[in-house]
């Protein structure tokens, strides 16, 4: 089979290969991405290859989920490395679409998430995301019609909006969730964990002990009311401005009051200097 990786920037052009392979039989796996790749994103493709013949991965950073305020110039943009990256783990295409490829001139369209994305968690806090998020899923779902599609638990809020956008939409895709990878020390990969400064990298590990702290202390039967402040304070004893520290029903996202309701997840976000960073662990 060819596995030559092509980098495509237009939607004729996508069209095309992806004729070529629905006319072979071949089934088609997507993994969307705003670029600047690490391991974690390298993980998502390993499971996708595994789960389909042919493997497209999108790179666009996209401006609808960004506010004025947030940091979409500023986003880290390493497209040859991450095209280099693709190669290497046997990428079959890169959909790299321009922005106007994305949303033209006169573009109208919004789609308005609910259920998971009006839980209170980061839609409190980014209000504008999910949209952004939802319109530009759908596109890509529908520019590239894959079989599966797979989306990272880091994001495990998104990943409960896209797997209700997909079945509400009725597109005919299966989404698959695939678990966080960490650096050695515990801190989840992100392409955000680029702008910390050397005392926040050292510190940043701090969500993921402290998740992992409280989830073994929930399992244990300890109050979960109490577990949450005594972590959401020693996440700001390390210096983060905390966002939210919940246990929330995992499937649902809807608050648990005991150990009880499960299964549980528990999730974080916070800001440490101009550093945004979310992490979530299964109790
Ligand atoms: P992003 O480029 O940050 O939009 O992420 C693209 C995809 O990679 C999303 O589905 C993320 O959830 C996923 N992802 C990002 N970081 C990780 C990680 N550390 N482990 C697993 N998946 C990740």
């Amino acid at each position: 089979m060819d596995r030559r990786l092509r980098v495509v920037r237009t939607l004729p052009a996508l069209r095309r290969a992806l004729a070529r392979w629905h006319d072979a039989g071949e089934t088609i796996a997507l993994v969307p991405t705003m670029g600047a790749l690490h391991e974690g994103h390298l993980s998502l493709v390993r499971l996708a290859r595994r789960r389909a013949r042919r493997v497209i991965v999108s790179i666009f950073v996209n401006p609808a989920q960004f506010a004025p305020n947030e940091d979409f110039a500023s986003y880290p943009r390493t497209f040859d490395a991450d095209v280099a990256a693709l190669a290497e783990a046997g990428v079959d295409l890169i959909w790299a679409p321009p922005g106007e490829a994305m949303y033209g001139s006169g573009f109208a369209t919004r789609i308005v998430p609910e259920g998971p994305a009006k839980v209170g968690l980061e839609d409190a806090f980014r209000p504008h995301f999910f949209g952004g998020v939802a319109i530009v899923v759908a596109k890509l779902l529908i520019q590239c019609a894959p079989d599966v599609a797979v989306f990272g638990e880091k994001d495990f809020q998104q990943l409960k909006v896209i797997t209700r956008l997909a079945a509400d939409l009725d597109l005919p895709v299966k989404i698959i969730g695939a678990p966080i990878v960490r650096e050695a020390d515990g801190l989840a990969m992100s392409s955000r964990n680029a702008y910390l400064s050397p005392p926040e990298r050292a510190v940043a590990p701090t969500l993921y002990r402290v998740l992992s702290e409280c989830g073994a202390a929930i399992a244990r039967g300890e109050r979960i009311a109490r577990v949450l402040d005594e972590g959401g304070a020693a996440i700001e004893g390390a210096g983060f401005q905390l966002d939210y520290l919940e246990a929330r029903h995992a499937d649902t996202l809807q608050k648990v009051e005991t150990a009880a309701d499960d299964p549980l997840r528990l999730l974080v976000a916070a800001r440490i200097g101009r550093t945004r960073l979310i992490d979530n662990v299964a109790v």
